[in-house]
Parts: C-alpha cells; structure tokens; sequence
C-alpha cells in the first residue's frame, strides 16, 4: 500500500499539475495502472510523442461477436452503403474494427488491455515512455522486476508478457524475447522461486454423479398447507435449488461442460428424443444436448453429447431435467426455432440452469446466468451430496467428465465430439459417424 502510494505520486509529478488532472487509477490491478489512456496521451503530448496508434481499445465485444451468430444481419448493418465504392483505407479499417480484434477472446482482450495500460503507466513513471516500443529485452526484464516489487505473482507476470508480445504482434514490432528459447527461460526464472502448490481440485466422478442424481431425485420434505412447487413457499424454493444444483453438478460432468457453456444452455437446447427420431430406437428416452460453441471450436459447428438412458431408473438425468423444467416453470417456447438454428442464442425460450434472484431468491428466467453462477450451482450441488466442497470448483465437472470417460476407453475423438477438449486435429472436422452409438459411450462410462 505505501509502495503503491509513493508510486502513484510519483507518477503524478511526472504528469505535472494538468496532466495529474486526467489520472484515474484502475483500483484492481496489483499493479498501479492508469483507468484510461488519458494521462498517457497528454504525457506523450508534452515529449512530442506520436503514439497513438499504440493506444487502442479493443476489449469491447464487436459487434459480429454480439450477435451470437446471427451474422447475416449484423453484417448488413455494418456494410458500405450499396450506392458507394469505399476506399481501400476505409474497408481496412471496417475490417480491423469488426474483425481482427477477434483474433483473441474478448475476455483475453479485456485482460491485455489492462496489462497494455500497466505497462504505459510504468513507462511514465520510469520515464521511458519515448524508448517503450519496440520493447528491448532489457526493458522488459527492468519492467519485470519493478512489477515483482508489488509482489505480483508468476500467472499476473506470464500474462503481462504476453499481452506484450501481442502488442508487438498487433504493431507488426519486433518482439522482446525474440532470441532462442528466450522466453520459455524467462519463465523458467520467474518460477524457480514462486512455484506454490496449487490448490487440489477434484473431478467429480461416476459416484458423486449418482450421489447428484440421487439427490435431484429426493422429494421435498412433507409440509401442510402448501400450493406446490410453484407456489414458491420456502421449502419448496428450497427444493427447486436443491435439484437445479444436483442436476447441473450432474449434467455438467456427463457432457464434460465447462461452466461458460452451461450458462449458455436453454430449455430448448435439450434435444429430447434426438437420435430415436433418427431411427435410432436403441436410444429411445435418451437425449442430445446442444451446445452452441466450445472454446476450442473455432469453427462453430457445435457439439450434441448424449445422455442416455440408465439401467436403475433415479439415475434417469433426462427425466430428471424435464421434471425441474416442469417445476419450475421452465418451457419451450411454441415458436422456438431452435432446431432449425441451433447456432443461435434463443429470444423465446428461459435458461436452463436459471440463476436466483438475490433478493426473493426466485429463478430469473429472463436473463441468462453467468458462468460464475454455474460454478456456484456445481458446488453447491456437490455440498447438497454431502461432499467437502473445499475440494470442488465448477472446473470439476468437466474434469471429472473427461476423465471417467478416458478411463473407460472413449477414443479420443470421439470424446472430442462430445467435449470439444483442447488438441486441435484437422481430421476432426470430417468425422461423421455412421451411428450415434460411439457418442453415447460417454455417458456408458458412468454406469447409471
Ligand atoms: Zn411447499
Ligand atoms: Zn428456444
């Protein structure tokens, strides 16, 4: 706190008395970093600097990411007028708006955008702004240690140097840390001092699964005088949560889903009958469950993993996940169009894993929960079963997921298909199975 203080002031004197006025301070930075570019600008103006092409935003989603894959229509919207021929300049600065930012996740981009400003403000308050970039190997490693001063960690430190050498790339600069192997020495050094144990998480395997499913089984304790589920008494709320917790601890890890994409999941995403109605009657009760886009699914063809159908009946997640949906109040839409566009993020149909309001503790069903809000529900699912919940995070799911499967001999790309993992394979992208069969092992390795 006092070094962050003593930095901060002397940050302002270099800034002078009208240049301190524009200093805002990102307070969640372990390093002090400006909120804006605009100290930077106007210290850059009194040297007579010409940066500003270095100072580019571009954490914002764009407006193609916005539109969840509805495109043809935003693309529309940001075309040229018909009546006119842009310049080339014009069409390469539409493209480098809209497109070229989503080289990079946004949620990286946010990241590197902070890191860009820490690194601008360190260069003022050292006095280098002028020598910033191209950044010398030498200038990064001053900036490394005077960010090791504010006792930041090995993760904050990795990602810095890498929202630098995107910057580079960005400016087509030559990037520190150019010489052989460089950089993986860097980190060598970086680590060989703070490697701290990290804390265990555990997958959630086949029997936490049952012991999940048991539970969103489990009927509310008998009380009197109560309108039923919906009537929204307290036991009955209580129960509602209990089984949204049980169910998507289990049904994250049976489709090995991160919790990002089990936020994105709708009512009208759980394909029931799927492969029965493809002439598949061995499935028959099964389900697919469609999920839009994985992270490493680069090319947005989305991913159909199978729940099936279970030998002992309580194990039925299927069932299960219609009957909260029914509780709860939770149904397709009649005009959902879902499975003509399962690509599309649904205006008509509620979450199916809906987050509690924080006041009345109801389900909010017009609004999508956060990915945050999803790893709440899995541990708490995972509390709900009895287990040490310090040992658990949303991760365990797809942990456990992919595990229980690769232990039961899923061949790789088939579980691939299921679980979009990272290990990129060209070929992938032409495997088409001659029957669903293969996909529904993953759900086979858990034995319900
Ligand atoms: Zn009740
Ligand atoms: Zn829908």
């Amino acid at each position: 706190m006092v070094r962050t203080k003593a930095f901060r002031a002397q940050v302002l004197l270099r800034l002078g008395s009208r240049g301190a006025a524009s200093a805002t301070w990102n307070s969640r930075t372990q390093l002090p970093s400006f909120l804006t570019f605009a100290p930077v600008r106007r210290a850059a103006a009194a040297l007579g600097l010409r940066i500003e092409h270095w100072l580019y935003a571009d954490a914002d989603e764009t407006d193609l990411e916005a539109c969840q894959a509805n495109w043809r229509p935003a693309v529309r919207q940001l075309a040229h007028e018909p009546s006119s021929v842009p310049s080339v300049a014009a069409s390469v600065a539409a493209f480098n708006r809209h497109v070229l930012p989503m080289e990079r996740a946004h949620r990286t981009r946010g990241k590197y955008l902070t890191h860009r400003r820490t690194v601008l403000t360190w260069a003022v308050w050292k006095g280098v702004l002028p020598q910033l970039l191209p950044m010398s190997d030498d200038l990064l490693r001053a900036f490394l240690w005077d960010a090791l001063a504010f006792e930041t960690s090995l993760a904050v430190l990795r990602q810095a140097i890498n929202a630098i050498l995107a910057w580079h790339e960005r400016l087509h600069l030559a990037p520190p840390l150019s010489g052989k192997r460089s950089h993986k020495r860097l980190l060598h050094s970086l680590s060989r001092f703070q490697g701290v144990p990290r804390r265990h998480i555990f997958p959630i395997y086949a029997g936490a699964v049952k012991r999940l499913l048991a539970e969103a089984g489990r009927p509310p304790p008998a009380h009197p005088a109560c309108p039923g589920l919906r009537g929204g008494c307290r036991v009955c709320t209580e129960t509602l949560h209990a089984r949204r917790d049980c169910l998507a601890g289990a049904t994250a890890t049976l489709i090995c889903s991160r919790c990002a994409e089990m936020a994105d999941l709708q009512v009208c995403d759980l394909w029931l009958r799927f492969d029965e109605q493809a002439g598949y009657e061995r499935f028959k009760g099964g389900a697919a469950v469609n999920v839009k886009v994985r992270k490493n699914d680069q090319f947005r063809q989305g991913h159909q993993p199978r729940l099936g159908v279970p030998r002992r009946p309580e194990y039925d997640v299927v069932k299960l996940l219609q009957r909260f949906m029914r509780d709860a109040g939770l149904a397709v839409h009649p005009a959902c169009a879902k499975r003509t566009h399962p690509e599309k993020r649904c205006s008509l149909c509620p979450p199916l894993f809906p987050r509690s309001s924080r006041c009345s503790r109801a389900l909010v069903s017009d609004r999508p929960p956060t990915s945050g809000d999803l790893s709440g529900m899995i541990v708490a699912g995972l509390h709900r079963a009895g287990y040490d919940t310090a040992l658990f995070s949303g991760i365990s799911a797809r942990r456990g997921g992919l595990s229980t499967a690769i232990e039961a001999g899923v061949p790789e790309h088939i579980l691939w298909m299921q679980s979009g993992h990272a290990q990129d394979v060209a070929a992938r992208r032409y495997v088409q199975l001659g029957s669903p069969a293969l996909l529904y092992n993953t759900w086979a390795a858990f034995r319900l």
